[in-house]
């Protein structure tokens, strides 16, 4: 049988957004992260982290930077008895940079690669998975991808939805407070 995902936006969503991370002292994993993540684990959903990290591309940062902030996510949200099924990243930008990071790859949100690549790998229910992320584009990135939209109120998220609504072309499935909230509601509505 198909499996079910969960998939979560790094910064703002996960973890405090507080620009390019482009060394790990600056990775702020959310305090309520880990018992989201533990919920799904729990619940049998998978977990599974979607993130673009241009400034690998910009050459902001090696990519190693990433392995290593990532590392510290893992770690953190062990503590708190969470784990991440996987990692999904797209470290490419489409005007700059040098190959092999600057390309006009499938795989930067919101187009659908990572979600694909993932759904591939470990046979998911797309139709029946949640993307939960801090911006917009997150959403057009769960439609473009086939699955839920949620939406995050922090990050990004509180101005987006505060002062951009207005002008979004499509509305997210879900508004919560943070990801703790989103998961909460996505297992609540599994329920009924
Ligand atoms: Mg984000
Ligand atoms: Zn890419």
């Amino acid at each position: 049988m198909k499996r079910r995902a969960v998939f979560i936006d790094r910064d703002g969503t996960i973890s405090e957004e507080v620009g390019y991370v482009n060394h790990p002292s600056r990775y702020r994993v959310f305090p309520y992260s880990a018992e989201a993540v533990r919920l799904l684990n729990g619940a049998g959903w998978l977990a599974i982290l979607i993130t673009n990290q241009a400034g690998v591309a910009r050459g902001y940062f090696a990519e190693s930077v990433i392995a290593d902030v990532h590392g510290l996510l893992a770690s953190e949200l062990e503590i708190g008895g969470g784990r991440l099924d996987a990692i999904y990243y797209c470290p490419h930008h489409p005007t700059v940079g040098e190959p092999p990071y600057q390309l006009d790859c499938d795989c930067r949100k919101p187009r659908p690669g990572l979600i694909r690549r993932a759904a591939a790998a470990f046979d998911i229910d797309t139709a029946a998975s949640w993307m939960v992320g801090d911006r917009y584009g997150d959403v057009e990135f769960a439609r473009n991808a086939g699955v839920r939209p949620a939406f995050v109120l922090s990050g990004y998220g509180r101005g987006e939805w505060e002062y951009q609504r207005a002008a979004w072309r499509h509305e997210p499935e879900l508004v919560a407070e943070n990801l703790l909230e989103a998961v909460r509601e996505i297992l609540r509505r599994d329920d009924d």
